[in-house]
């Protein structure tokens, strides 16, 4: 049986990875999740990236969102906010509630996060092994200009600058400001969750699918060990551009890519992730221009489509992923 990691954010990586299990239906697949955009609210443990995940593969995401539960209300959301209690600014519906209480509660009783992560999933059946990247506490934060903040406390006077919560400058923000730096809080400390680096040593194939390389699977690279198990396993890496067209399919990420000093391009990010850890790079077909920059940075190269418009599609991106694996092992 052929054993496939993933290293996976939220939606982007959910998306590939419903495509990845059509395409390889016999595969044992484990997706190393992101943690960095954990927070914490209303007393709970939300996983973004996880739960998007999970939800996906389990049938119950929210289609058209990307995130959240499908058929969601937000009465809770409505009465903690008749007592004026915020965020508002973050949607959690009811059915999501519930989640992030039996999270919160197994955490409580002294779970760590992965076997709480295995007990919400025996309820979804995502099909995949999931495992948060840490157990440790992660968070990214993102340097901002004080002035871009309203009603900002606790700023550094000196640099003008201040660090917020991933989310709040995602959600709340939009990212809409410049982000001048992107730090995973924590990372450096972090262990490897429990499996990881056993399933990365025992992986026929790790792919990259198309989630943001700063804050999905730069932060999953971050956690001391993950890197470099992945660099010296001897085991092809195949990623996917989340660039297109020198610009995100949805959501932000030039705006991260910028804070880390990489351009919005196909070709950027695979020199980002470089050859020392990156076998093989697809890019869209409007990138082809980019191949043989790609390729003379010693990262094996094809265009082909990468628009996840639906699973039939996404299949087909993941097949020629695992093809250019083959290829690359040859
Ligand atoms: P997040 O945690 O929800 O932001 O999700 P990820 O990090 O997994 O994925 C976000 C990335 O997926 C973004 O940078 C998008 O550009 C990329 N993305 C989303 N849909 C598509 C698609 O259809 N094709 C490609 N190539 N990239 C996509
Ligand atoms: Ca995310």
């Amino acid at each position: 049986m052929q054993r496939i990691v993933v290293l996976a954010g939220g939606i982007g990586g959910a998306r590939f990875l419903r495509g990845l299990k059509s395409a390889a239906p016999e595969a044992d697949i484990t997706v190393i999740g992101n943690t960095g955009d954990d927070i914490h609210l209303f007393g709970l443990k939300v996983c973004p990236d996880l739960d998007t995940v999970m939800y996906t593969l389990g049938g119950g995401i929210h289609e058209d969102q990307g995130w959240g539960r499908a058929g969601e209300t937000f009465a809770v959301k409505e009465e903690l906010a008749a007592y004026g209690v915020g965020p508002e600014w973050f949607g959690l519906g009811d059915k999501d509630f519930a989640t992030h209480i039996v999270r919160t509660q197994m955490l409580g009783a002294g779970y760590p996060l992965s076997a709480v992560t295995e007990a919400l999933c025996a309820r979804w059946n995502p099909g995949v092994r999931l495992l948060p990247m840490t157990d440790d506490r992660v968070e990214t934060h993102v340097l901002i200009d004080t002035a871009d903040l309203d009603g900002s406390s606790g700023d550094d006077a000196e640099s003008g600058r201040r660090a917020v919560h991933f989310q709040e400058y995602w959600v709340r923000l939009r990212a809409s400001v410049p982000a001048h730096a992107v730090v995973p809080v924590g990372a450096d400390v972090a262990k490897p969750g429990p499996g990881v680096l056993e399933a990365i040593a025992d992986a026929d194939v790790v792919l990259f699918p198309p989630s943001n390389p700063v804050v999905s699977v730069g932060t999953i690279l971050a956690v001391p060990g993950i890197r470099e198990g992945i660099a010296d396993a001897d085991v092809p890496v195949v990623g996917l551009s989340p660039i297109v067209g020198n610009a995100p399919v949805r959501g932000m990420a030039d705006k991260v890519l910028s804070a880390v000093g990489v351009e919005t391009t196909a070709a950027a990010v695979a020199q980002h992730y470089g050859s020392g850890l990156l076998d093989g790079w697809l890019v869209d077909t409007v990138d082809a221009g980019s191949v043989q920059a790609v390729e003379e940075a010693g990262i094996r190269c094809r265009a082909v489509p990468l628009m996840m418009k639906d699973t039939e599609a996404t299949a087909l991106m993941a097949r020629q992923a695992l093809e250019l694996a083959e290829e690359v092992r040859a």
